[in-house]
């Protein structure tokens, strides 16, 4: 996306963009800008009949939304360079595969040599040939098959050399500062930042969040070790995506918490979707292969508070956190919904 207006059409935009932003509370970050910079600017209609449904919908444009008409509309060339990435790794691995095939043929050929050497020799003095032409046959066939190799090992050195940078640009081009790569959700960043814009909305009192920690992790890591861990991490994060359809927003916390955003929802939704994935949870069952030992040891448990007028995002959080602590201390594997008494962390 390339902006090639001149100062004062620039500042025009600016003088538009600005109203629009405040009038539909959106954070003016610099992503939001660029969003509605190029609305006010009428270049990408599509782009604008988008944000109009969603400010008629929602009377804001949620963060989410944001990002993904960021991701389409505003950074659609840079997404392609992943896919020539990916082709650029296809036809590497076509090449190879025609040198592999190549060389194997060759190898087979040689074989037949040596067969055929083998043979001769056993013959002895019956054979026709001479040993010195035996010899003068395989010493040719012997440097014709290393040669061959010697280019198909110098080939696969030069493989590596591309995959290597090829793994490397696609690590740039991948990485988001907004998602957590083990398990693919968003991560505290975006839930902070919804959060925010959430809570300074007129309707911020029907916000709950549901925070999840999983039970003794580190007994687990200890006992199963750390990729087992990361396993159930991912599986956990799966768990999350597959029950928290739009508007939820679930993301990994940090470590083995993780945490869900409700838009629009009181304390009983937020308890009824927490206790259902308290019970999802401790259903996970998982067969080690070496041992064919079947783990069902995995719960988490779960904390949950519906937003109290004028509090901050911090108050908010925190007393979450103390429901999760009092499920905690409770015995783990349990929903804790926070009431009057309970205090923010
Ligand atoms: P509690 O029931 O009180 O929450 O106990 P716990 O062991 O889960 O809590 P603790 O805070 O003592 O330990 C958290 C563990 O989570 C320790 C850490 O190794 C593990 N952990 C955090 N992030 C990751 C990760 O990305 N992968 C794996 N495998 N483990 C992680
Ligand atoms: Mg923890
Ligand atoms: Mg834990």
């Amino acid at each position: 996306m390339k902006f090639a207006e001149n100062s004062n059409q620039a500042a025009d935009y600016l003088r538009r963009a600005i109203p629009l932003m405040v009038r539909y509370n959106i954070p003016p970050n610099p992503l939001n800008y660029a969003l509605w910079y190029t609305y006010v600017s009428d270049r990408m209609p599509e782009l604008n009949s988008v944000l109009d449904k969603t400010v008629n919908t929602y009377g804001t444009c949620p963060v989410m939304v944001s990002e993904q008409l960021f991701r389409e509309h505003m950074i659609k060339d840079e997404l392609e360079s992943a896919k020539d990435i990916q082709s650029n790794l296809i036809s590497l691995m076509n090449d190879l595969h025609d040198h592999a095939h190549e060389t194997a043929k060759r190898t087979c050929d040689y074989s037949e040599v040596l067969q055929d050497s083998l043979s001769a020799l056993s013959d002895g003095e019956y054979s026709e040939l001479p040993l010195e032409s035996i010899i003068q046959n395989l010493a040719l066939n012997t440097e014709a098959i290393s040669a061959t190799t010697r280019q198909f090992q110098t080939r696969i050195d030069e493989a590596q050399a591309e995959i290597a940078t090829l793994k490397a640009e696609l690590q740039r081009t991948r990485q988001d500062a907004r998602v957590d790569p083990l398990t693919g959700l968003f991560n505290r960043r975006v839930f902070d930042s919804e959060l925010q814009q959430l809570i300074s909305s007129p309707d911020s009192v029907n916000t709950t969040i549901v925070l999840l920690d999983i039970d003794f992790f580190k007994n687990f890591n200890d006992q199963y070790g750390h990729l087992m861990g990361d396993k159930v991490l991912q599986y956990v994060g799966k768990l999350l995506k597959e029950n928290s359809a739009e508007p939820i927003l679930s993301v990994r916390f940090g470590g083995e918490e993780f945490a869900i955003l409700l838009p629009g929802s009181t304390l009983e939704d937020g308890a009824r979707l927490a206790e259902s994935l308290r019970d999802k949870i401790q259903a996970i069952r998982i067969k080690l292969k070496k041992s064919g030992e079947v783990i069902s040891s995995i719960t988490a448990s779960f904390g949950v508070t519906q937003y109290r007028s004028r509090e901050s995002a911090d108050d908010f959080v925190g007393r979450a956190d103390s429901a999760l602590y009092l499920a905690k201390s409770q015995g783990r594997n349990q929903v804790q919904c926070a009431d009057e008494s309970t205090p923010a962390i």
